[in-house]
C-alpha cells in the first residue's frame, strides 16, 4: 500500500479563495472501514452557495473561461487530465477511504475515467458534428453557446467520477460551474480542485461547495435565478426537491437518479460469462451501485445450476478493508445506511424471502468498527415484494424465477424504476428484441459497466430526467442557437 495522503482542514473553493463557512461551522468526514476521523469540512451555508453563485457569474460573465476558443479550454482541461494521471494513487486513496470504494476499484477504474472524463468532453466540443442547411437563397446553422452558470450536485457513491461527469461537459462548453460534492465524501473534490487550479483553470470557474441539501449552502445552487443549469445525481426523492426548487425558475434539469435494474439468466447463456458478470453487476462498488443488477432473473430451467455457481462466488467474495487490494468488497457508507441495507434484509423474509448467504451484519475484530456487510442472495420473493421493488444499494440480490422471454421483459418492465438492463444469452436475435422493448436507459447484452462517453447516459421514470453523455451533454450544457441568413 502506498503512504496515505494527510487530510485535516477541507475548505469552501469560492472565486479562486479557500474559505471557512460564512458561520465557521464544520461537520465531520469519517472512514467507513474503522469510523476514523479523516477530516473536518466546512458546513456550508445558504450565504455561501450564493457567493459561490456570484463567484461562478462573474467569471462566466467577465472572465476568460466563456470567451476563450474550445481549442483554448481543451487545452486547459487535457493540462487537468494531466494532473490527475500524475496523482492518481493519492486521488484512488483519498477516494477509498472516504468512501470504502476497493483501491482496485479506485486505482484502476474510477481516477482514471475522471482523467477520460475530462480529455473525452475536452475534445468533443471541437470534434462533434456541426449543422449547416444550405437552401437556395438561404443557409442555415447552429451556434452552441454555453448555457451560463452550472449547478452541479453530486452523490457519495464514485464521487469524484460523477462530479467530472457532470464538470467535464459542463466546462468544455464553456460554461462555469458551482460543485457540490455529497457531504458524506467531499476529500477528492477539493484535492481535484487544487489540481485544476495549478494546472491553469482560472479562477471562479470552479467553484466547490461543501454540506448538506435544503435550506443549507444547496438550496440556492437549486433556487438562485442566475443559475442556468442543474445537472443532479442522486436519489430519486432528492430529485424531486431539487425539481420542484428549479421549477420556480425554470431552471432546466438533468436528474441521474437510482435504479433498480433487472439482470436476465437465459438457459443458453454461457455462464462462465453469465455469472462472474452477475457477481460484479451487484457486489461490485460494495452493491451502492446506481446501475446494479439487483433484480436478477433467472430461467427456471437452469434456476438451481445457476444459483448454486452464483451464491458460491458471492459466498467466496473477500470482504474487508478496502485499502487491501486482496479485497473485492469494502464496507458501506455509514451506520445509517447499513441499518437500511439489513432493515431490507429483514424485510425480505418478513416477505418470505429466503437467505441462501449473508444477511447480517460482519462484527470480527477485523471489521467490528466499520461498516461490513456480506454479499447476501435471496429466494422465493416475488417481484410486487418491497425488496424487488424499491432501491437497497447495498449488496443484496434478490432472485426472482421465469419461464418465458415475455414473462422475463414484464417482470423487467414492472419497475418504477428504468435505468438499465443486463441479458445474458446466445441468442442475440432475441437481445435485439428484448434490448428494444425494454425500459432502461442503458441495455447491456453478455457484459456490464461497458461505458462508451457518446453514448446517452440516463433513466426513464423515478431513475431520471433528461440524458448526458457526447450530442446529449452538448444539448444539455449550451442555449442550441439557429441562425438563417439570405446570401
Ligand atoms: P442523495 O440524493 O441523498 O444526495 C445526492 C446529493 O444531493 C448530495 O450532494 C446531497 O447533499 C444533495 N442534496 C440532498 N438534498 C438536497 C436538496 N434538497 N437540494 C439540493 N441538493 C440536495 O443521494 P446519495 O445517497 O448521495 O446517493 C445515492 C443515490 O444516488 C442512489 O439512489 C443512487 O441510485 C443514485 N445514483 C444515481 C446515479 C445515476 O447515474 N443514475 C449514479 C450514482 C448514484
Amino acid at each position: 500500500m502506498t503512504a496515505v495522503p494527510e487530510i485535516s482542514d477541507v475548505k469552501h473553493l469560492i472565486g479562486g479563495d479557500w474559505r471557512s463557512a460564512s458561520d465557521g461551522a464544520t461537520f465531520e468526514t469519517r472512514d467507513p472501514h474503522d469510523d476514523s476521523l479523516l477530516g473536518t469540512v466546512a458546513r456550508g451555508t445558504a450565504a455561501d452557495g450564493t457567493e459561490a453563485i456570484t463567484a461562478a457569474r462573474k467569471a462566466f460573465d467577465e472572465g476568460p473561461w466563456p470567451r476563450m476558443s474550445p481549442k483554448e479550454r481543451a487545452k486547459i482541461l487535457h493540462a487537468v487530465a494531466d494532473k490527475v494521471d500524475s496523482h492518481r494513487e493519492e486521488l484512488a486513496h483519498l477516494e477509498t477511504r472516504d468512501g470504502g470504494k476497493s483501491i482496485n476499484q479506485s486505482l484502476h477504474a474510477e481516477i482514471p475515467r475522471v482523467a477520460h472524463n475530462l480529455r473525452f468532453f475536452a475534445d468533443y466540443v471541437s470534434m462533434a458534428a456541426n449543422e449547416a442547411y444550405p437552401d437556395g437563397e438561404l443557409l442555415s446553422y447552429v451556434l452552441y453557446p454555453p448555457a451560463g452558470v452550472v449547478s452541479a450536485i453530486s452523490p457519495w457513491n464514485a464521487p469524484l467520477m460523477l462530479a467530472t461527469w457532470k464538470i467535464a461537459p459542463a466546462l468544455a462548453f464553456g460554461n462555469t460551474a458551482v460543485l457540490k460534492p455529497s457531504p458524506q465524501t467531499p476529500l477528492t473534490a477539493n484535492r481535484f480542485a487544487e489540481l485544476a487550479l495549478e494546472a491553469g483553470l482560472p479562477e471562479g470557474v470552479l467553484n466547490v461547495v461543501h454540506g448538506f441539501g435544503g435550506e443549507a449552502v444547496a438550496g440556492p445552487l437549486t433556487s438562485d435565478p442566475r443559475v442556468d443549469r442543474i445537472t443532479f445525481t442522486g436519489s430519486s426523492a432528492t430529485g424531486v426537491k431539487i425539481l420542484q426548487a428549479a421549477a420556480v425558475n425554470h431552471t432546466p434539469v438533468s436528474a441521474e437518479m437510482g435504479g433498480k435494474s433487472a439482470n436476465i439468466v437465459f438457459a443458453d447463456a454461457d455462464l462462465d460469462i453469465a455469472v462472474p458478470k452477475s457477481i460484479r453487476a451487484i457486489f461490485g462498488g460494495n452493491g451502492q451501485v446506481c446501475l446494479s443488477g439487483s433484480r436478477l432473473l433467472v430461467q427456471n430451467s437452469i434456476m438451481d445450476e445457476f444459483l448454486e455457481r452464483f451464491t458460491e462466488e458471492a459466498r467466496t467474495l473477500t470482504v474487508g478493508d478496502p485499502k487491501d487490494p486482496a479485497n473485492f468488497v469494502g464496507p458501506l457508507i455509514e451506520q445509517k445506511h447499513l441499518e437500511k441495507v439489513h432493515g431490507y434484509v429483514e424485510l425480505a423474509q418478513e416477505e418470505g424471502g429466503k437467505i441462501l448467504t449473508g444477511g447480517s451484519r460482519l462484527t470480527d475484530d477485523a471489521r467490528a468498527n466499520g461498516f461490513y456487510y456480506p454479499p447476501t442472495v435471496i429466494t422465493g420473493l416475488t417481484n410486487d415484494s418491497r425488496t424487488a421493488r424499491e432501491e437497497i444499494f447495498g449488496p443484496v440480490e434478490t432472485v426472482l424465477g421465469f419461464d418465458t422471454e415475455d414473462e422475463a421483459l414484464r417482470i423487467a418492465n414492472d419497475s418504477p424504476y428504468g435505468l438499465a438492463g443486463m441479458l445474458f444469452t446466445e441468442n442475440l436475435n432475441r437481445a435485439h428484441r428484448m434490448a428494444a422493448q425494454w425500459k432502461a436507459g442503458t441495455v447491456w447484452i453478455n457484459t456490464f459497466f461497458e461505458r462508451d462517453l457518446r453514448l446517452p447516459f440516463g433513466g426513464e421514470g423515478s431513475s431520471g430526467l433528461g440524458r448526458e453523455g457526447g450530442q446529449y451533454s452538448r444539448e444539455f450544457f449550451t442555449e442550441p442557437r439557429a441562425v438563417t441568413i439570405r446570401l
